[in-house]
């Protein structure tokens, strides 16, 4: 190989590379280049003057000057410890290019000296960048949340919490939670889920300014922040646009459709902190609060509301009980009645505690009485209708007439109420019931009741959990709690119920306290009295041609004559009852004996 071509073959090389050589001569500040680092790197070399060149170089990236004016100070002025020797140094920098852009060089600098003075510069410098930018989309990448593009939970934090920093500015940090999703991932499938999440990405986006900082924090969660973010009435409406953008429904199966929206928490900076996480979980109490009020809107944070999900949460049974109510559901409510010592608190706790977990709007329990179905306990959220209205007429028609044995029991299901055709379809659509399902409380093989709950949302497909554990609780009030329940109610002195204190199984009387009128016995009282040879109906027409126990009849003061009384008199003598004192609804007040024995 000649010299010519050996120095072709070297440039070559240095141009395929993008590599450049050049020698800066500090005593004449002349810079010796050639062709090929002049056609690479035009902006890089000037002739004459290179120190002034370097100090104002125009197309060096601004933040990357002070890395010229060290190396400057550094030449200006002698240094002993290199004294005739070499020092290498190396420099990352940006150069903007000829198409206006910011390219990333790396210069390899070696310095020679002549004594303890800076003589000679040689430059090797070449471009890194695609190497930089491999790497920015490699960091790009792992802050990146995959399937939205947004920043991802650790990313948004970091990010968050140096936004917060920049001082004079109201921001305002939002949580941002879907509504219904759960029920579009577990109707149409996960892929479906997901293709909603990227389009709701897609919306918040467009909602908020380039320069707000937006981020996913799993599943159907979002943070973002506004970095300048005015007063409310401005927050407000931005979060309307978006609540606008995000609310959707999705039609499946036969017309079917399910529906989603979002629920958003604010909190500001810095009326409501400085700092990221104290702010995230301000707008994430503000946000509980928002699904609290009936999801699709947005909640600023205040102190009141902290307060009261403190107290809810001391009141609340943890997620552990959660867990133990779904996988253990007679344990759990056997042990909710032990603790409590009351059936009808139990009861209702119960109801609540189920509507919140099985996200339903209005939980039931009816009991048929004297052919009747009667709402004896009923939990509803907030602006849901009350069950007597919305079952009465042909919805509990449609109710009754839809039980059908299923592996679990007996049930009266149905996923989407617009599916029923004639009055009882209607009505439920009218008083927005949209999907039901009651379990039989069962007594044998008749059905004295039923627990029921209704979604009132949207439709739903009710889970094999929800069968489950509905069907144990209506097990559960069929054989123990009815009884329990009854019982209370009658010490309570619910007594116009006569058909449930009818069906107690010890022997009840009520006197008058006042006038020691016998005002009301229960079956049992009156079959004991028939089977010890009393007609009662006949003792009662005797003394007041009535049905009713006769007017006359006091106990302690009765006529002799008196079988009722004289063996009521009898009964409680014998067994030393003391009365309970109890409330009528016409506030007399009265005497009751009960006799289990
Ligand atoms: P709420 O109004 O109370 O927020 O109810 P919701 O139905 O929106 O339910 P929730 O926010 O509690 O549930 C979010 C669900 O998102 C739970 C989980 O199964 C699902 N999920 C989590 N990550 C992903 C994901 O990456 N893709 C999909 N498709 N679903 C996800
Ligand atoms: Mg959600």
């Amino acid at each position: 190989m000649d010299d010519a071509m050996g120095l072709k073959l070297y440039q070559d090389m240095l141009r395929a590379e993008k590599v450049a050589l050049f020698q800066w001569d500090l005593a004449t500040d002349r810079l010796v280049y050639d062709a090929l680092t002049a056609e690479l790197f035009p902006q890089a070399v000037k002739a004459e003057g290179y120190s002034d060149f370097l100090r104002h170089w125009p197309a060096l990236h601004p933040n990357d000057r002070k890395w010229f004016l060290c190396l400057l100070d550094f030449l200006s002025k002698p240094h002993p410890e290199y004294t005739d020797g070499q020092k290498e140094q190396t420099i990352e920098f940006r150069l903007r290019d000829g198409e206006n852009e910011y390219r990333w060089l790396h210069a390899h600098q070696l310095i020679h000296f002549e004594g303890a003075r800076p003589r000679y510069v040689s430059f090797l410098i070449r471009s890194t960048d695609q190497e930089h930018r491999k790497q920015e989309a490699l960091r790009a990448k792992a802050e990146r949340d995959p399937l939205t593009g947004l920043y991802n939970k650790g990313a948004s934090r970091e990010i968050i919490e140096k936004a917060l920093q920049v001082p004079n500015t109201k921001k305002a940090l939002l949580v941002l939670d879907m509504d219904g999703f759960k029920k579009v991932n577990d109707t149409l499938g996960h892929l479906f889920g997901d293709a909603v999440i990227s389009d709701m990405a897609l919306s918040l986006a467009e909602a908020f300014d380039s320069s707000d900082i937006l981020g996913r924090m799993g599943g159907d969660e979002f943070v973002v922040l506004m970095r300048e973010a005015g007063d409310r009435a401005a927050i407000v409406q931005r979060c309307e646009r978006l609540r606008n953008e995000l609310r959707r429904s999705f039609e499946y199966a036969d017309g079917k459709s399910l529906a989603v929206s979002g629920s958003v928490g604010i909190a500001l900076a810095p009326e409501h902190g400085t700092h990221y996480d104290e702010l995230f979980a301000r707008a994430d109490a503000a946000l509980y609060e928002a699904k609290k009020r009936g999801r699709d809107t947005q909640v600023f944070y205040s102190p009141d509301i902290e307060a009261s999900q403190r107290k809810t949460a001391e009141e609340d049974p943890s997620m552990q009980q959660r867990q133990s109510l779904l996988e253990q559901p007679v344990e759990f409510i056997f042990r909710m009645l032990y603790e409590t010592g009351n059936a009808r608190t139990t009861v209702q706790t119960l109801l609540a505690l189920f509507a919140k977990y099985f996200m339903v709007q209005r939980v039931v329990i009816y009991q048929h009485i004297g052919g009747k179905w009667e709402c004896w306990f009923e939990w509803r959220a907030e602006g849901i209708r009350p069950a007597a209205e919305a079952h009465a007429g042909p919805v509990m028609d449609f109710i009754n007439s839809n039980y059908r044995q299923d592996i679990y029991g007996w049930f009266s299901e149905c996923s989407d109420t617009s599916t029923v055709e004639g009055p009882a379809g209607e009505a439920m659509q009218a008083r927005e019931t949209y999907a039901l399902l009651h379990a039989g409380i069962m007594n044998r093989s008749k059905r004295i009741g039923c627990v029921g709950f209704d979604d009132c949302r949207s439709p739903r497909i009710w889970t094999k959990k929800e069968h489950e554990v509905l069907k144990t609780f209506a097990d559960i009030l069929g054989t123990f709690l009815m009884d329990q329940m009854r019982y209370d109610m009658v010490r309570k002195g619910y007594w116009r119920l006569q058909g449930i204190i009818d069906t107690l199984e010890g022997t009840l009387w009520v006197l008058s306290d006042k006038t020691g009128r016998l005002l009301y016995m229960n079956r049992k009282a009156r079959q004991a009295l028939a089977a010890l040879g009393e007609d009662l109906r006949e003792c009662h027409k005797v003394e007041t041609d009535s049905n009713r126990p006769c007017a006359r009849c006091r106990f302690g003061n009765m006529g002799p004559d008196c079988p009722v009384c004289r063996q009521l008199r009898h009964w409680i003598q014998e067994r030393g009852l003391q009365p309970e004192r109890i409330g009528w609804s016409d506030k007399t007040d009265g005497l009751l004996y009960i006799d289990k024995s």
